[in-house]
């Protein structure tokens, strides 16, 4: 059952196979089974599982709902759910049970589809490799002694293990397409706006984004059209129709002009990572594409941008964790003073709090121009150079991460070599744009992913890109040892 794509898996359900209730305790099954390993959940709700499997299972048999209902899924713990805790991988929020549910949590939940759980991550989605989390590393399935990446590893892991059929991830530097390339599964960025941020716990609002996380192109068009549009409750959410995504996905391809950043392919690329990714770009020659080589002059600028940008973004949202009104409170404080200061000081960890000092400095008088107006200026650059790409070609492809995924460890103590591994997915969020991470081959042994980057609201055209060439491959099909 697991293996099955969720498009297979309501086909099941609908043909009477298996109930939900049945998938519901076989994924539960895999978990304790296999997460102990692995530790890509943080929260496992059985009960509510089944229970909400049950309703699906009346749904269906009154013949109603659609391609989500009955399927399991899980949530990154970013998403606030009702009643269900959310940590948002932190000590600060071990304790927080949301009052409601996300916007994304309601309409996959009106959707049909059951929540098993929610997923590790890095902490506030501060990371690259989800060793930040205060529930411990995730280990990536294809090699338990290597990361899944981050911020959405728990996400990952659980897809490429078979855990989950689908889970959500958030995308605010890299963090869906960076652990989907890591762990060898299709992770889809939306363009900014086209998914609420309501109920997704903020840390850079200017550039979070949910989007889906799924073994298949497929299954990231169905996930999506559940999760997009308008919501009046993020002023940042775009008022534009949802196009039918699944009837995209079998236009042909040919003559579909690709480019090729000049800067993606300098140095600094892994040798394997580089080889994989020219056969991408063979097969998706074989499919009838054009390629150009294209420039993007400012994306060297990219990653010191956004570590100005989303530290200073953070350091302003994660204000409100007080030990007031929710989240961590420290032991008997002397003055409200104490309290803040303890109450911040126990409930963070060392990499938020970093980024909150590099925010708080940056905002700071005197230095606002030198920092922060300067980074607003590169990104405006850098979304400039796009837009002149995007008059030249269709979508732009390189690789998602420059690495495979790499030891657990390796980097921790090495901060701007972990800043590094979202080199070529940044420039895309400080843009606004949307861009996908397919599985397109290994090295060492490891999965390898392809990015491709489209225009504004473009999401069903790299949805059918992503669709044809895994239609010619079978890369998106392997499965971890131990977990097929
Ligand atoms: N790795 C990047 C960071 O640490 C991106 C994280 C993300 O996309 N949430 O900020």
């Amino acid at each position: 059952m697991h293996d099955k794509s969720i498009r297979e898996l309501a086909d099941s359900l609908r043909a009477g196979e298996f109930s939900s209730e049945e998938l519901t305790r076989h994924f539960l099954d895999r978990i304790e089974r296999h997460d102990g390993g692995l530790n890509s959940f943080i929260t496992v709700c059985a009960e509510e599982a089944l229970e909400a499997a049950r309703v699906a299972d009346q749904r269906l048999r009154a013949g109603e709902g659609g391609a989500l209902t009955g399927i399991p899924m899980a949530h990154k713990d970013i998403f606030c759910t009702a009643g269900v805790r959310t940590s948002c991988g932190s000590r600060m929020l071990d304790n927080f049970v949301a009052p409601y549910d996300a916007t994304v949590t309601e309409r996959l939940k009106a959707a049909g589809a059951v929540m098993l759980g929610k997923t590790n991550m890095d902490e506030f989605a501060m990371g690259s490799s989800n060793e930040t989390s205060y529930y411990g590393p995730v280990r990536n399935p294809w090699n338990t002694h290597t990361v899944p990446g981050g911020s959405s590893g728990g996400s990952a892991v659980a897809v490429a293990a078979r855990l989950a059929p689908f889970a959500t991830g958030t995308d605010t530097g890299g963090s869906i397409r960076q652990p989907a390339s890591l762990c060898g599964i299709t992770g889809l960025k939306p363009t900014y706006g086209r998914v609420s941020r309501w109920g997704m716990i903020a840390f850079a609002s200017s550039l979070d984004q949910g989007g889906p996380m799924t073994r298949t192109a497929e299954d990231a068009a169905l996930v999506l059209q559940a999760m997009a549009g308008f919501d009046p409750r993020d002023s940042t959410c775009v008022d534009r129709e949802v196009p039918d995504y699944h009837s995209a996905l079998e236009n042909d391809i040919s003559g579909l002009t690709i480019g090729l950043p000049k800067e993606f392919f300098a140095e600094g690329m892994d040798e394997g990572v580089a080889r994989v990714v020219e056969a991408a770009i063979g097969e998706y020659r074989r499919l009838g594409a054009e390629v150009k080589e294209i420039s993007l002059p400012n994306s060297g600028l990219s990653v010191p941008a956004y570590y100005v940008v989303a530290p200073a973004e953070c350091s302003s949202n994660l204000s409100r964790f007080d030990g007031v009104r929710f989240g961590h409170r420290c032991e008997e404080p002397k003055d409200l003073e104490d309290l803040y200061k303890r109450s911040r000081g126990e409930g963070f960890g060392a990499e938020v709090k970093r980024r909150i000092m590099i925010g708080t400095y940056a905002l700071s008088a005197g230095y606002y121009d030198a920092y922060y107006l300067k980074a607003q200026q590169i990104r405006r650059l850098i979304s400039d150079d796009f837009r002149r790409a995007f008059q030249e070609v269709d979508v732009i492809m390189g690789p998602t991460s420059p690495g495979v995924a790499f030891r657990l460890g390796e980097k921790s103590d090495d901060p701007v070599s972990m800043y590094l591994s979202d080199i070529y997915t940044i420039a895309v969020n400080l843009a606004g744009l949307p861009g996908i991470s397919i599985p397109a081959g290994f090295s060492d042994g490891l999965p390898v992913g392809l990015q491709i980057i489209g225009d504004y609201f473009q999401e069903g055209r790299l949805l059918n890109v992503a669709h044809r060439f895994q239609q010619a491959t079978d890369w998106h099909r392997q499965a971890p040892e131990g977990y097929a």
